[in-house]
């Protein structure tokens, strides 16, 4: 059992799928991003963001809007591909692209020939070699057209949004969805050729108890998910108004949360899946699982992944990009995106320059969440320590040979150990989830 110490939960930090966050982002132009995309050079990964949905979840934190203007939804799509053209043009020839990653919002918003067009662009504009293509899904609107198409890309993984099989759960969130629904979705996916299935479950949802979460841990491998993210609920409605619709009193406590978190994690690892960073599961041999067992996992902004490449391209509305010098997010609301589009100008909006120091501390951050140890320099241990020495009194981590090593206790408390080494964090008053 993991020791429940609520102080050294009470800081809510970041989920750090990018070091600096976004919570550092300041102002950023288009020659911040071109000045990063000409040095990009070897392995190079593309993101390329869909912000709508047929039916807006209570409980979504993401950027995304209602699908239901054909017009709007096509001039969005015509600004994305300007963009691929634009980005892809420009890339050096020395970059390579292995990954390509569709997200959202749902990408399955956009009609399946739509998805089609992006692809056929993605392939003009950019040196693909033989790419793995992830695709995420709304099972709700995932229609047998959508599983030819997927076929015919062929995508071998995907992401289905499942949260919870309760449904009365599901009411109290805003997402229905029978569990008929899911067992379709997934017979579906898996007559395309995805050989990687994803689902996404949480806990701390409204009347959620442990009875309950189990219950859909145990439909979610009966199903034979290959993957698994098991996330708590961030309920901030202060920053997403749509969660106003939750009710808040009907939500499990702090220590109901982290009773939820080890009951999914030990019922998890009891149907054989394999622990991958402090919140996702995979099944042995899922290409997820071996890069964890191989000290190859790594954090991006799409969570933790066997890619590897230092660059990620994103292409759409809010989307971001990664390089080792750089974070860049485009403009965040699809009207504006597509005007700068239209003029010929790249929509970088928000972003960070990386620092020496930064990437230093960066690294220092993926390793702990992805190994739960990190090797440091004194300078970066000895900054960390006045905030770190309640993790190390409470034994949940220790340092050799300048090493910091968590224990098997420390899981949850992974991002607050993570955060320690976060100098931004001391003066940013920006809200974050709970760490668990
Ligand atoms: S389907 Fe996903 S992205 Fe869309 S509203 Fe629901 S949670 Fe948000």
């Amino acid at each position: 059992m993991w020791p429940y110490l609520p102080e050294l939960l009470a800081v809510p930090v970041p989920r750090y799928t990018s070091y600096p966050t976004a919570a550092e982002f300041g102002p950023a132009g288009e020659d911040d991003f071109l000045a990063a995309l000409d040095s990009a050079n070897g392995d190079v990964s593309l993101y390329v963001h869909i912000p709508y949905c047929h039916e807006i979840c209570w409980y979504c934190g993401c950027n995304t809007g209602a699908a239901n203007r054909q017009q709007r939804l096509a001039s969005y799509l015509e600004a994305l591909q300007a963009e691929i053209v634009m980005v892809g043009n420009r890339l050096p020839a020395g970059a390579r692209v292995r990954y390509i990653a569709f997200g959202g919002g749902s990408p399955n918003a956009i009609a399946p020939i739509e998805f089609v067009r992006l692809v056929d662009a993605l392939t003009l504009a950019f040196p693909l070699v033989d790419p793995v293509i992830s695709v995420e899904l709304d099972p709700r609107t995932l229609t047998e057209p959508w599983r030819d198409v997927l076929g015919h890309v062929g995508v071998e993984r995907a992401s289905l949004g499942v949260q919870t099989f309760d449904p009365a759960i599901q009411q109290a969130i805003g997402r229905v969805q029978p569990v008929e629904l899911i067992e379709r979705a997934t017979d579906m996916l898996r007559r395309a050729g995805v050989t990687s299935l994803n689902f996404d479950l949480m806990y701390g949802l409204p009347g959620q108890d442990l009875e309950r979460l189990l219950s859909s841990v145990e439909m979610a491998a009966r199903l034979g998910a290959d993957r698994i993210a098991l996330f708590g609920l961030a309920h901030i409605p202060s920053m997403f108004p749509r969660q106003k619709k939750i009710d808040g009193t009907a939500l499990p406590g702090p220590r109901e949360r982290f009773k939820m978190m080890q009951a999914g994690y030990d019922r998890l690892l009891s149907h054989g899946y394999d622990q991958v960073g402090f919140d996702h599961f995979a099944l042995p041999g899922d290409p997820l699982s071996r890069a964890a067992l191989s000290g190859k996992l790594h954090r991006n902004f799409q969570g933790f992944t066997d890619d590897a490449a230092p660059v990620v391209i994103g292409m759409g509305a809010s989307a971001i990009s990664q390089f080792p010098h750089g974070i860049y997010q485009n403009e965040k609301a699809a009207g504006r995106y597509r005007t700068m589009i239209g003029e010929g100008v790249h929509p970088t909006m928000h972003g960070i320059a990386r620092c020496e120091s930064d990437r230093r501390r960066g690294r220092v951050i993926e390793q702990i969440l992805c190994h739960g140890r990190a090797a440091m320099d004194v300078e970066v241990l000895q900054c960390a320590m006045p905030r770190l020495q309640p993790f190390l009194d409470a034994r949940l981590c220790h340092v050799v040979d300048g090493q910091l090593i968590l224990t098997s206790d420390a899981l949850p408390y992974a991002r607050g150990i993570a955060a320690c080494f976060d100098p931004y964090r001391e003066k940013s008053t920006r809200k974050f989830s709970s760490a668990v």
